[in-house]
C-alpha cells in the first residue's frame, strides 16, 4: 500500500504545488521528496506517469529549490540563471502530428522531466501575473500559492491553518492589551 502524506496544502499550479512539499509540522520542516516514496506519491497525485528513481527524485529536488531561490527574490541574476539551467532540460518541439500541428516535450533525459515540467509551469504563472504568486503570510509557514481570488486578497494557505491562527494571535493581543504579535507558530501537523 502507498504510504500516506498529509500535505497541508494541494493543488496549487504544479510550479508551486512542489514548493508545497516542504512545509512545518510541529515547529520543523517536514520534506515529502526525502523518500522515494514521498516522490512517488507526488507524482501520483499530479498524474504523472513515472517510476520515482533516485535521479527523478534529485532533479525534481533541483527544481524545486531553484523556483523556491526565484520566488523568495525574484530580482535575483543568480535565481534567474538557475532556473534557466533547469528550462534548458527540455524544450517544446513544434510537431505536425497526424492530426495536425501541434507539439511535443522533448527532455534530453527523462529523469529530469517532471522537475522540467514543474520549472515550466511556474514560468508560465509569472507570464500570465507574477504578482499572483505568493508565500503564506504567517511568517513562519513555508508555503505557497497563486492568488486566483478576483481581489487578489488571499493571505494564507489555508485559512484553516494560518488564517485562524493569526486571528487567534490578534484575539489575545486584544484582550490582554499587548501589542498583536505572530505568538501562534505555523504548525500543519495532523491532530
Ligand atoms: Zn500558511
Amino acid at each position: 500500500m502507498a504510504m500516506e502524506f498529509e500535505r497541508p496544502l494541494r493543488g496549487e499550479p504544479m510550479g508551486l504545488d512542489l514548493l508545497n512539499t516542504v512545509w512545518m509540522s510541529k515547529g520543523a520542516p517536514k520534506d515529502q521528496l526525502e523518500s522515494l516514496d514521498g516522490v512517488q506519491a507526488w507524482l501520483d497525485e499530479l498524474a504523472i506517469a513515472q517510476p520515482a528513481t533516485e535521479q527523478t527524485r534529485r532533479a525534481l529536488v533541483t527544481a524545486r529549490e531553484a523556483i523556491r531561490a526565484h520566488v523568495d527574490d525574484p530580482a535575483s541574476e543568480s535565481a534567474r540563471r538557475t532556473l534557466n539551467e533547469v528550462l534548458a532540460w527540455g524544450h517544446h518541439q513544434p510537431t505536425l502530428t497526424p492530426d495536425g500541428p501541434g507539439t511535443t516535450d522533448e527532455i534530453h533525459d527523462p529523469a529530469q522531466r517532471p522537475g522540467w515540467l514543474a520549472a515550466v509551469s511556474y514560468l508560465q504563472l509569472l507570464a500570465k501575473d507574477a504578482s499572483r504568486v505568493r508565500r503564506c503570510a504567517h511568517p513562519d509557514c513555508v508555503l505557497h500559492f497563486y492568488d486566483t481570488s478576483p481581489k487578489r486578497g488571499r493571505r494564507w494557505c489555508s485559512m484553516a491553518a494560518c488564517g485562524n491562527r493569526a486571528k487567534a494571535a490578534r484575539h489575545y493581543a486584544r484582550a490582554s492589551g499587548r501589542p498583536p504579535r505572530a505568538t501562534v507558530p505555523a504548525d500543519h501537523s495532523v491532530r
